[in-house]
């Protein structure tokens, strides 16, 4: 059926309404999703949106022509370049934000307002051709990812030529021989990638995105919760690196991976040309994983909501080499910040042993009065196995204790009048003590009729803290829900977009993340 409110007043309404028999099947088929969220996108909400897009195509268009003129003498090397880059990425300057900042260009003169934008309507105010409709270019790359694709330009250039029913549901007019111009037809790949560097570079993407997170908590498909799960992965970058040696500030030789450095300009002698030198791949950097393997990639920091498994935000780090554990407390201040309606919910959080920090849980608890829970770190404590009362092998350097039987000990608290960890022997199946019928009971308790009591000083597990053990049931409840925010991860790198990227620098990688989320809070409503 024809949608007629869909159709603006001032469109000319079609006189024959074409039915494609394919788009029908796709509209009735529970396995094609996508297709119903684009067919029945709710545009309204988007209108802003698309009078912003519009705004900036017309100042993007004008900042082209001046741009020209702005060249100063510079006389830097390539060297020089590349250690004035190394000094001033995150792992080198303590003082630079570790996460990665947008700074959004902004529209100098408004001209075009949220109701005077529709799909298939577009302003007129932009002199010569008539533009895109932001509508269908939205639709487009959103589609991409709710397929399952990268949503990137020539993966959406693609869909669109090879997909017509896609074309259409986004709102385009599939190609005819005629080669002129006109704005309903399937844009150029280079349209296709306009489009992206404007919301992009005018921070559109990341504006929408926490739009989209605030209309999914307004409609109550997010719940309140009183937790947030941190986690921090990785994508393959799209570039090469460099190994820089260098000296650091107490005189010693030092080398580093380093993304190669470039000029942004289509001069043709770079090496003398007056434009500053500038890394090539901007945030990308060696991350080192558990297994001691190597990528060459960029850090995005997720949080969500573990027990609905929601991911709320994902955000690039500056500099992809950061240790995970400086990620978590900028990252909880730009999501205060943007969703201040979640502030209020929070009091715990959960996040692995990279955020095992005594400094960094007081901080939490002094800021935002919230209790920062992180997996136990060992650090690499060997287990203890000597001076242990009778009967008993060895306690790992997670505080469990295992007896001459095999039998790891169940923990039962803390005794604080005596500073002892209090440890008994478990039951089995039938409830009876396993010490029953062991052959170490001899040895161990012979007299004993619940099965074997054991009592461990604090001072045998110095890396504890007594008042919150990881031996502790409590303990291991909260933290079995920390693995969803792998589940949220996923979601976004597998599910709904790819983990090898295919452009290059942290602008570019912050909006392919803003991108997903769009994709993934929209998949939540439908
Ligand atoms: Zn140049």
């Amino acid at each position: 059926m024809l949608n007629w409110s869909l159709i603006s007043p001032h469109s000319q309404l079609p006189l024959i309404h074409v039915v494609n028999e394919d788009d029908e099947l796709l509209s009735n088929n529970c396995d094609t999703q996508w297709y119903s969220i684009l067919k029945n996108f709710p545009w309204e909400n988007y209108r802003e949106l698309g009078a912003s897009y519009y705004n900036a195509l017309y100042d993007f268009n004008i900042s082209k022509q001046l741009k020209a003129e702005d060249s100063k003498k510079n006389k830097e090397t390539k060297d020089a370049g590349r250690q004035r880059l190394l000094f001033n990425r995150t792992t080198m300057d303590k003082s630079k934000t570790v996460l990665h900042e947008m700074k959004p260009k902004q529209i100098a003169v408004p001209l075009v307002s949220a109701q005077s934008v529709s799909p298939g309507v577009v302003p007129k105010r932009l002199g010569g051709k008539k533009p895109k409709c932001f509508f269908a270019l939205f639709k487009s790359f959103t589609g991409a990812c709710l397929m399952g694709f990268a949503p990137e330009p020539e993966v959406v250039h693609n869909l669109l030529t090879s997909n017509l029913s896609f074309a259409r549901v986004c709102g385009f007019v599939p190609n005819n021989i005629d080669e002129r111009y006109w704005y309903r037809n399937i844009p150029s790949l280079r349209k296709i990638e306009q489009f992206d560097q404007i919301m992009t570079e005018y921070g559109l993407w990341n504006q929408n995105k926490w739009e989209e997170v605030r209309r999914n908590i307004e409609q109550g498909i997010i719940k309140k919760e009183n937790e947030l799960v941190g986690d921090t992965t990785h994508y393959h970058a799209y570039s090469g690196f460099e190994t820089v040696a260098y000296t650091d500030p107490k005189g010693k030789e030092k080398k580093k991976s380093q993304s190669k450095v470039t000029k942004n300009c289509r001069c043709e002698n770079k090496e003398n040309c007056p434009h500053p030198w500038d890394l090539a791949d901007d945030g990308a950097g060696t991350i080192v994983k558990s297994n001691g393997k190597m990528i060459w990639g960029h850090k995005a920091s997720v949080l969500g909501l573990p027990r609905q498994g929601i991911a709320l935000d994902a955000t690039a780090v500056a500099d992809a080499a950061t240790f995970d554990g400086e990620t978590l407390l900028p990252h909880v201040e730009v999501l205060f910040e943007n969703l201040p309606e979640v502030k209020p919910w929070i009091d715990r959080i959960l996040y692995d042993s990279a955020c095992d920090n005594g400094k960094l849980r007081n901080t939490f608890k002094d800021r935002f009065g919230i209790e920062l829970k992180a997996s136990f770190n060992p650090r690499r404590t060997k287990p203890v196995t000597e001076n242990l009362p009778p009967g008993m092998a060895k306690i790992t350097a997670s505080g469990n204790l295992i007896c001459n039987g095999g039998f790891e000990m169940d923990y039962k608290g803390a005794r604080f009048d005596f500073d002892k960890f209090i440890y008994q022997a478990p039951f089995d199946a039938n409830k009876v003590s396993v010490c029953s019928g062991c052959l170490h009971q001899l040895s161990c308790s012979p007299t004993s009729t619940k099965g074997r009591v054991v009592t461990i000083s604090f001072d045998m597990l110095p890396s504890i803290d007594p008042a919150d053990p990881p031996m502790a049931k409590r303990f291991k409840a909260i933290m079995m829900r920390r693995p969803s925010v792998e589940r949220m991860i996923k979601r976004l790198k597998r599910d709904l977009s790819d983990d090898r990227l295919r452009k290059r620098g942290n602008d570019s990688f912050q909006a392919y993340l803003d991108k997903t989320l769009i994709a993934y809070h929209m998949l939540l409503r439908s």
